[in-house]
């Protein structure tokens, strides 16, 4: 089950750790399932269609 993490300052979900643009530090917000809000990354996506997504 991946864990979404966006920032607070940005509407990007992220859900692969070896992403270029994962969210680090305290400033974020976190989901257990898939966001209905938000823009869903576009790396992300493509980690995971690759099978190289890092949960
Ligand atoms: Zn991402």
């Amino acid at each position: 089950m991946p864990r979404y993490v966006k920032r607070k300052d940005s509407d990007t979900w992220h859900w692969c750790t070896n992403c270029s643009n994962y969210p680090t530090g305290l400033n974020v917000n976190v989901s257990y399932k898939k966001p209905t809000y938000g823009e869903l990354c576009d790396e992300c996506q493509a980690k995971e269609k690759e099978d190289r997504c890092t949960g």
